[in-house]
């Protein structure tokens, strides 16, 4: 039933049962030390009785018949053996001779209740004198001892439910108080969904547990906010990406309808379709790929690796598109480099980097491919073109989606401005990590390097 209470009536519930039990111990506390205290009073005054007429006995035992008659000790008998030798009035008068008859208790008070109802409380003891020993009882009125009790109950048991009536409300409120940033928070936070992910929650100006709290769902609200505007930005890319193509194959349909049957060259129409469509089947598997690999679905198989071995293969399958601007691509060893990577995924960075050397590096020029180990031990390979060059500001973006330093040049070499995004990727997924180097108009270095062994 408690976990159906809500935080603040829970805690407002422990705070009060708390107070219950503290007010409860201190109360029991209190009316027993105040009745023993008022017992023990009582008592005392019974040992100051008795030694009063002790002292009579020794001293004036003649003047113990005035005392018993006049006071001032009310109640008392002195007894030798079983008979009575002197009784004060009230003594004889409450009757108390018959109800203490059978006690023997020495010197333990005791309480008793007389025929009138009333109670007392008795001291019996030995006043031993020359060679003759007397029992003396001595009582006091208990009466008082007990209203004082029963007032004193009475006040606890009327102040207890007003103290916890009153705790319960202070927890109430203190409880409110506690929870008010976490019901802030949680208002706005139940305001913010994917149309205004830039706000934040109101974080208090302690630096306690809610406004760290408040910081953290800040903080998350953030990458939430990023991812968001990535998938946006991405989304719109990907579009605006595709729809130049299709519009060029458009057009080029266009073109031919409206050309004399006689002057159209239909081998030339359909190359141009053909190239159209090549570059939108390579535009739709760069997003495909880049969409698996956001998903984590494309999976790594790693394996012991020879760079050298999979840059061959690559410029061997590359070869021709260099060969078409008389590039000459050049390999060398200079060290014996072993990696443990995903041949497939690797193969397709190596291959993204060694496409774009020959497409950013004007003709006849020469690409340069190291492959090696660092001082570190860490295999690494090199792809150095001649070309373009990249312009510094440039450079921190070129890794990112769609980013390409000159669109109109870029496309017309057949870019959308993914191959580098998947590069990256690629590399590290396999614990990799990608540099570049470049300068404008004089040609860039892309170095990838695996993590030793
Ligand atoms: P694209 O498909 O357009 O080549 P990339 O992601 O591979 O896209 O590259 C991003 C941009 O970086 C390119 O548009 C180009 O401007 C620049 N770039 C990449 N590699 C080189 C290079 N080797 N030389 C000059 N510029 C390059």
């Amino acid at each position: 039933m408690a976990s159906r209470l809500g935080v603040r009536a829970r805690f407002t519930l422990l705070y009060g049962m708390a107070m219950m039990v503290t007010v409860v111990m201190m109360c029991g506390g209190i009316y027993f030390f105040v009745q023993r205290a008022l017992l023990r009073q009582v008592e005392n005054h019974l040992r100051k009785d008795f030694s009063t007429i002790s002292e009579y006995l020794k001293h004036d035992p003649a003047a113990l018949s005035k005392v018993a008659n006049h006071g001032p000790i009310l109640l008392f008998s002195v007894q030798d053996g079983l008979q009575a030798l002197v009784s004060s009035d009230d003594w004889i008068h409450e009757k108390l001779e018959q109800i203490v008859v059978g006690q023997h208790a020495e010197n333990k008070p005791f309480s008793v209740r007389a025929a009138n109802g009333k109670h007392y409380r008795v001291l019996i003891a030995t006043a031993a004198q020359a060679d003759r020993s007397y029992r003396i009882v001595v009582a006091h009125d208990e009466d008082s001892v007990k209203q004082t009790r029963k007032t004193l109950a009475l006040i606890i048991l009327l102040t207890l439910p007003i103290a916890i009536t009153i705790s319960l409300a202070i927890g109430y409120v203190i409880a409110g108080r506690v929870l008010a940033p976490i019901i802030s928070i949680t208002r706005k936070a139940e305001e913010i969904s994917a149309e205004n992910l830039s706000e934040r929650l109101p974080i208090g100006e302690n630096n306690d547990e809610f406004s760290r709290l408040a910081t953290v769902f800040n903080q998350t609200f953030a990458r939430i906010e990023d991812s968001f505007d990535r998938l946006r930005r991405f989304t719109a890319d990907a579009s605006h990406e595709l729809r130049t193509p299709l519009a060029a194959i458009r057009s080029i349909g266009e073109t031919a309808m409206h050309t004399p049957e006689e002057q159209l060259n239909s081998r030339e129409t359909i190359g141009s379709i053909l190239e159209e469509s090549d570059r939108l089947r390579q535009l739709v598997d760069a997003l495909l790929m880049l969409s698996r690999a956001d998903a984590g679905e494309v999976g790594v198989q790693r394996e012991i690796l020879d760079l050298a071995e999979l840059a061959r293969d690559t410029v061997d399958f590359m070869y021709v598109l260099a060969e078409e601007k008389h590039q000459s691509i050049k390999i060398a060893i200079l060290g014996e480099a072993i990696a443990k990577i995903d041949r497939a995924s690797v193969r397709q960075a190596i291959t993204n980097l060694l496409d774009n050397a020959i497409k950013y590096s004007p003709a006849e020029s020469d690409i340069l491919i190291s492959i090696g180990v660092t001082t570190h031990n860490e295999a690494f390979i090199e792809i150095a073109d001649s070309g373009i060059g990249i312009p510094e500001l440039d450079l921190p973006h070129i890794f990112d989606r769609f980013y390409r330093v000159d669109k109109g040049r870029s496309r017309e070499v057949g870019g959308a401005g993914l191959g580098l995004s998947i590069a990256k990727w690629a590399i590290e997924i396999n614990g990799g990590k990608i540099e570049v180097e470049s300068t404008s108009s004089q040609g860039s270095v892309f170095r990838v390097v695996f993590p030793e062994l």
